[in-house]
């Protein structure tokens, strides 16, 4: 896609930290990181997000955030490591382009913003019905 900055990259027009390529996918540092070791994984097939993109596609990111998670755990021993997906502006989906972060929490490094909610039980009457709102969508 002409104005798309990851297809850019994809192409070689704009340079990058690769840390990973197969023919599927590409995965590079984020130049703007939560932490250290903060990665994003993409398709080279331009998908702007998880309804665009091609099952394929997803499966070979999937699969490649394994290896990159792996190397994550060789290289800092984090803490643990988060995976985050956005889709759409409404979540601050930036550049409109599928992208899997991986954003490791160094050990005693801050707690990242992102899984730092705090767990309050729901109405489950109102849960229950959103989940069979879900389920009869899928079904049909
Ligand atoms: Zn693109």
């Amino acid at each position: 896609m002409e104005d798309c900055i990851f297809c850019k990259i994809i192409k070689g027009d704009i340079p990058c930290f690769k840390v990973y390529e197969d023919h599927r996918v590409l995965a590079f540092a984020d130049v703007n990181p939560i932490s250290d070791g903060h990665t994003l994984i993409i398709p080279k097939a331009h998908a702007e997000n998880i309804w665009e993109i091609s099952g394929e596609d997803l499966t070979a990111i999937h699969l490649a955030s394994k290896k990159v998670a792996d190397a994550i755990n060789d290289v800092f021993n984090p803490a643990g490591v988060a995976v985050l997906q956005l889709n759409g502006r409404g979540v601050n989906q930036v550049v409109m382009h599928y992208h899997l972060h991986l954003i490791p929490r160094v050990s005693e490094g801050p707690e990242l913003k992102m899984t730092a909610w705090e767990l309050i039980p729901g109405d489950m009457d109102a849960i229950k019905l959103t989940g069979e709102k879900i389920a009869a969508a899928m079904a049909s």
